[in-house]
């Protein structure tokens, strides 16, 4: 009858509201309320659209900013700071405490990170520099180096741990992407702490070698130099930064340049902190009683090709150099190194953990005897069935 419709008012409305919900998700979906980043134009429409990948990748990468940690070592007084200071025109070391004769001496090395931002036409970049005075100072030189290859390490730990932990995506990236290595003007090349220094890093980072204070040197003795240091690096088989090969397809002028890059190496440079005028131009440069060198005077030295090479050119490759080779080389050490404890731990041949089988309990055991009872006189049979025929 009418009263088994009747339906009380409280389910009738939840019937109506689920009625509503489904014909609301059934129906085509309104409008998105976001409007569209970019309205496509008709020429446009027969473009997938992946050709605004590099745009994205752009607009995305200056929000974020950039980062570079940038390593100086060798010697103390050949112009480290100086040189820092001139690259990116900003005073890193106004703190700097100089330390007398005696507190040299007995100095060890302790790394000292500065870090700046800087901003140009609105793309931010973190530097960081890495110092590493007294470097080569101390009576024994023995193992100078091992603090500096210990902070490397530390900074591939800390990456390594933060890969693999639960913050993946907010790691902070403190490996170091380019260590300048300063050769003194004074030698004859390169000094047998040189040597064994770059060799305990070139493993670990992208070394750039670098002639220091090179307006104590005429042309033609910076020349000699220059090719001694290359003998020598090919000799004790020294890694050093290894430009890439320039694109076939660039224009003419960037490979020329790719050129006289590759040949000035190892650059020859020159620092100042002091601004002097020359012909009429304010010019970061060194006034002597004969003249002026400038910092930036290409006929001077090599400054301008280092600092365009450093950001203007191969900061990028810098960067995956150092995450795909030195890194790599890291990590897998890394991995090697915790397969084989995890082997003499377990004592066992895989590289993975094997886990214990279970070990069945007795009320299955019980139960396998029993099908094996009840199995044993067919297959006696079976077996007598084979034997007859
Ligand atoms: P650091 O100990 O390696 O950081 O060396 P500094 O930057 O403190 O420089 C040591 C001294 O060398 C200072 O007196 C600088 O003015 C001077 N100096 C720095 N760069 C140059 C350079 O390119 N040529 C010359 N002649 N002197 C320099």
């Amino acid at each position: 009858g009418p009263r088994c419709l009747a339906v009380p008012p409280s389910v009738m409305d939840s019937i109506v509201l689920q009625e509503r919900l489904v014909e609301r998700l059934l129906s085509p979906r309104p409008q998105a309320q976001r409007s569209h980043p970019a309205r496509l134009k008709d020429h446009e429409k027969q473009y997938v659209g992946f050709a605004t990948l590099p745009n994205q990748v752009h607009r995305k990468s200056v929000k974020k900013g950039f980062d570079f940690t940038l390593m100086v070592a060798g010697e103390s007084g050949l112009g480290k700071s100086t040189l820092v200071n001139s690259l990116f025109l900003t005073d890193l070391y106004k703190d700097r405490k100089l330390l007398n004769a005696e507190e040299r001496i007995n100095q060890t090395v302790e790394i000292v990170k500065h870090t700046v931002d800087i901003e140009e036409k609105g793309v931010k970049l973190k530097l960081t520099i890495v110092d590493t005075p007294g470097f080569g100072d101390a009576v024994n030189n023995t193992e100078c180096w091992k603090p500096i290859t210990d902070y490397i390490d530390q900074q591939f730990e800390q990456y390594f741990r933060d890969e693999s932990g639960l913050n993946r995506k907010n790691i902070q990236d403190n490996r170091v992407h380019c260590c300048l290595y300063f050769i003194s003007p004074f030698g004859h090349g390169l000094r047998p702490v040189d040597v064994e220094f770059m060799k305990a890093l070139h493993e670990k980072v992208n070394i750039v070698p670098l002639i220091a204070k090179a307006d104590c040197l005429i042309p033609s003795e910076i020349r000699k130099l220059k090719e001694r240091i290359r003998e020598e690096i090919d000799k004790f088989g020294i890694k050093v930064y290894q430009f890439p090969e320039c694109d076939s397809d660039e224009d003419e002028e960037f490979k020329q340049q790719d050129r006289e890059l590759k040949e000035s190496a190892p650059f020859a440079v020159i620092g100042s902190n002091t601004v002097v005028e020359a012909k009429g131009q304010r010019v970061r440069g060194r006034l002597y009683p004969w003249g002026i060198v400038e910092v930036e005077n290409q006929a001077h030295c090599d400054f301008v090709k280092l600092r365009n090479m450093l950001i203007r050119t191969h900061m990028h490759d810098l960067k995956d150099v150092t995450c795909d080779v030195h890194y790599e080389n890291y990590r897998a050490q890394c991995i090697q190194q915790m397969t084989s404890k995890l082997t003499q731990d377990n004592r066992i041949e895989s590289p993975i953990p094997i886990l214990p089988l279970p070990t069945p309990d007795t009320e299955t055991e019980k139960l396998i005897k029993m099908k094996d009872e009840e199995v044993r006189p067919i297959s006696a049979q079976a077996s007598l069935v084979l034997e007859q025929e």
